[in-house]
């Protein structure tokens, strides 16, 4: 079985229609043919009633479970504001090196900030946040270049802030992994989670 696509689903319902933007932009950053995946059911036992988030780590494990064996990738998108229990929040989390990664719609909302509703801000922001997520499955770290798609967002300001490319540098490695992915091999060093 060759292993050459990424797939691409909501977890959960998803009341913003970019997954077609998502998957073309899927396509372009990484060089992969892009599908669908039909929609996955949100982890059980992920709403924390005392922060009224949801776990990162569960949405994470839910889409490991339901990775089909032919991925390259799977990007999972959900609304859902996430937490991991060192941080207020996360935007995405991703595994390094590996399969899997998440990205909340929840916080890259103009609503979240009680603005109006920004559907090319949002769309913007959530491609964005996916090629942060999914260069980290493609084994790349945090990048010290502001403008660097790989560098850490902690507050939206910077997610608007960034570009939507990744640098020289992080171009370099991700074409390097990217082509040891396409050759059947593996990047994997060890599974860790990233935001
Ligand atoms: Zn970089
Ligand atoms: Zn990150």
């Amino acid at each position: 079985m060759s292993v050459n696509r990424i797939y691409l689903a909501s977890m959960g319902h998803l009341d913003a229609d970019i997954l077609e933007d998502l998957e073309e932009a899927l396509t372009m950053h990484f060089g992969f043919e892009t599908r669908r995946h039909p929609p996955i059911a949100e982890p059980e036992h992920a709403y924390d009633p005392q922060r009224r988030q949801f776990s990162a780590v569960a949405f994470l494990q839910q889409a490991v479970e339901h990775c089909p064996p032919e991925a390259v990738k799977m990007l999972t998108i959900t609304e859902r504001d996430l937490f991991i229990p060192m941080l207020s929040f996360v935007y995405g989390q991703a595994q390094l090196g590996g399969k899997v990664a998440v990205v909340s719609l929840a916080q890259l909302r103009q609503e979240f900030y009680g603005f109006p509703s920004d559907g090319d801000l949002l769309r913007e922001r959530a491609l964005k946040e996916m090629s942060h997520e999914m260069g980290h499955t493609f084994g790349l770290i945090h990048c010290p270049e502001r403008l660097c798609i790989m560098s850490l967002s902690t507050n939206i300001r910077h997610i608007d802030l960034k570009g939507s490319e990744f640098c020289g540098g992080c171009r370099a490695v991700l074409r390097e992994n990217t082509a040891v992915t396409r050759a059947g091999g593996s990047e994997v060093l060890a599974w860790e989670e990233r935001l």
